[in-house]
């Protein structure tokens, strides 16, 4: 460490890029070792430099119980992120230099907890990786006396911070057990018959549509009836009970105002653990849950939608259906047929954020206008249970044709759930017509080689950047790919940035590995999923020596990517 002051010290003055220096220097001290990954070329660049912290793991006071498996690993590395990002808050000055320069940078971390790859444990050390913005002056000199000042006097400051976090041994413990039991409680609700559970007590509704943080105030907490009870038992908190949504097709109905879309978005995202505080901890969702919404505007690529729509008008064929905008219920009807092919096996829906023509079609619409060439969900919905093993939670109020085609029916009231299946099933409801063409969802279509281009022509600069991958700072579901745009803002299961950014060099990857392997999307999604599982996020940077901050998408995002990409080329075989 001192060896890193008086570098720093001699450094003073000098261009910014004599940092270059400690490109891949280790210092250590007695307790840990700070190494330099990736020096940023100028002061205030974004992305800023990546350093290393490895400190032994006894040093730093993690019980082994907390490392004991995959459940626990991934909550220890959370709550150490979350510290250290607490940590930066209480004890880095911040901005020491010019263009927000000499500051940490601090993740800013969603309340789902991910598997990303900045905290490794390895041979009883752990490893943190962090962005720390090195400190230049406006005139693009080095301020070696102030970057001494980050690593000398701040860091230790933030890693006494971080093993005071650890030494809460309880908070600790609390959340791996947390994290341990949703997962548990997800990976086992097949076995109960369940696609989702929220328990009771569960707090859902959130401070703010713009917030993630649980609304404090007049917050109603979960409460299941007897009717609709569950009971589970959670590895380290035991018997549990509350609402358990079955498997087949549940309908959520109630008036406005009474918390059916909170349940629905609250589920949307408990495919994640949350984390202790959040209210929604004790939430599970099926891993292959997927949130469908409108979307008119996105891109379909010679998809078949005709199961839903069997005509368009002008010579568009819906059995390979392209569009660069696509309408309400044409991307809506996309949207389940690409989730289906990527192996969705819950699709949650809300009248909210739907096309209601492609949901229902009434009984007197029918009658007039025979030969609407839309075959509304409503007559899919059991076929793509019955057939295809796929459940739907859908949140209809408006009308009751839904209720013809549920399972399980539950009513809202008062933020508080009351079943209605048996009062539903007495009412003369509409059944589904049959229709003329069963579902066929086996994804057709088959990828041409020469997709994937992540080059950026610069016509301005008159110039090619070979790689331009990154979500839009302010728009972070916007991912700049090469020259495209690609608007990921409805795949609600999108929570963190750097999952964002791990789509895009996925599709970087494949078209690097899977250029000539002619698969089908839904395949492709398939592959690289296996493969980042298997290889882990590495895979997508270990070629280049600037590492990224990446987050595990799913196989449905990385299908959703791809499948909404706006020049994608793709062959569909012929009648
Ligand atoms: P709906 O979809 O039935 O019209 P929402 O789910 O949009 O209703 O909820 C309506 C409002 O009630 C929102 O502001 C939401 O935050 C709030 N809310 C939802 N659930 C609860 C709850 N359990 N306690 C307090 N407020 C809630
Ligand atoms: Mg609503």
């Amino acid at each position: 460490m001192q060896q890193l002051t008086a570098l720093l010290d001699s450094l003073d003055g000098k261009p910014f890029k004599n940092y270059q220096r400690l490109a891949g220097k280790s210092f250590s001290s007695n307790q840990y070792t700070m190494r330099f990954v990736h020096i940023q070329g100028s002061p205030g660049a974004f992305p800023a430099s990546v350093c290393h912290l490895v400190i032994g793991q006894s040093d730093l006071g993690i019980p082994n119980g907390c490392l004991s498996n995959k459940a626990r690993r991934t909550a220890t590395a959370d709550y150490l992120l979350r510290a250290f990002s607490r940590a930066v808050g209480m004890h880095a000055r911040q901005n020491r230099g010019a263009l927000g320069s000499g500051s940490f940078q601090p993740l800013d971390l969603p309340p789902q907890v991910l598997i990303r790859n900045l905290v490794t444990f390895k041979d009883a050390n752990v490893r943190i990786a962090y962005r720390i913005s090195l400190p230049g002056a406006s005139d693009n000199r080095i301020l070696g006396k102030q970057a001494a000042l980050m690593y000398t006097k701040e860091t230790p400051d933030i890693i006494q911070a971080l093993k005071q976090a650890v030494a809460q041994i309880d908070r600790l413990k609390e959340h791996c057990d947390t994290i341990e039991d949703m997962l548990d409680l997800q990976n086992r609700l097949q076995d109960h018959g369940l696609v989702g559970f929220i328990a009771d007590n569960a707090i859902l509704p959130r401070e703010s549509g713009i917030s993630e943080a649980p609304l404090k105030k007049d917050a109603v907490a979960f409460q299941t009836p007897k009717a609709l009870a569950v009971n589970v038992v959670l590895p380290n908190a035991g018997p549990i009970s509350g609402l358990g949504i079955r498997s087949g097709v549940t309908v959520i109905i109630g008036s406005g105002f009474h918390g059916k879309s909170t349940v629905l978005n609250a589920l949307s995202k408990a495919i994640y653990p949350h984390i202790p505080g959040d209210g929604r901890e004790r939430v599970a969702t099926h891993n292959e849950a997927v949130f469908i919404c409108s979307e008119a505007g996105r891109a379909v690529n010679g998809l078949d939608i005709s199961c839903f729509i069997s005509h368009l008008p002008g010579r568009m064929d819906p059995e390979r259906f392209c569009t660069k905008n696509a309408s309400g219920s044409t991307s809506q009807a996309a949207g389940i047929v690409e989730a289906v092919h990527a192996g969705a096996k819950l699709l949650l829906m809300d009248e909210d954020s739907s096309a209601t023509n492609l949901l229902i079609r009434d009984r007197q619409m029918r009658k007039l206008i025979p030969e609407d060439p839309i075959t509304p969900f409503f007559d899919r919905v059991q076929e793509l249970h019955k057939n295809f093993g796929v459940s739907t939670l859908i949140v209809a109020g408006a009308s009751s044709d839904y209720l013809g085609v549920a399972d399980h029916v539950i009513a809202m009231r008062e933020y508080r759930p009351v079943c209605m299946t048996g009062t539903a099933n007495q009412l003369d409801l509409p059944k589904p017509v049959h229709p003329s063409i069963p579902l066929a969802l086996a994804d057709n279509r088959t990828l041409l080689p020469g997709n994937f281009d992540p080059s950026f022509q610069a016509r301005r600069l008159d110039k090619t950047i070979s790689v331009r991958i990154k979500p839009l700072r302010l728009h972070t579901k916007l991912l700049e790919y090469g020259n495209q745009q690609l608007d990921l803002t409805k795949l609600t299961a999108l929570v963190d940035p750097h999952q964002v950014l791990t789509l895009g060099y996925a599709l970087r990857l494949a078209g690097n590995r899977f250029n000539d392997a002619s698969l089908s999307p839904s395949a492709l999604a398939d592959a690289l999923h296996r493969l980042l599982e298997a290889e882990g996020l590495e895979i997508l940077y270990q070629s280049e020596n600037r590492p990224l901050f990446l987050a595990h998408p799913r196989k449905l995002e990385l299908a959703g990517a791809i499948n909404r990409l706006r020049n994608l080329r793709i062959s569909v075989p012929e009648k």
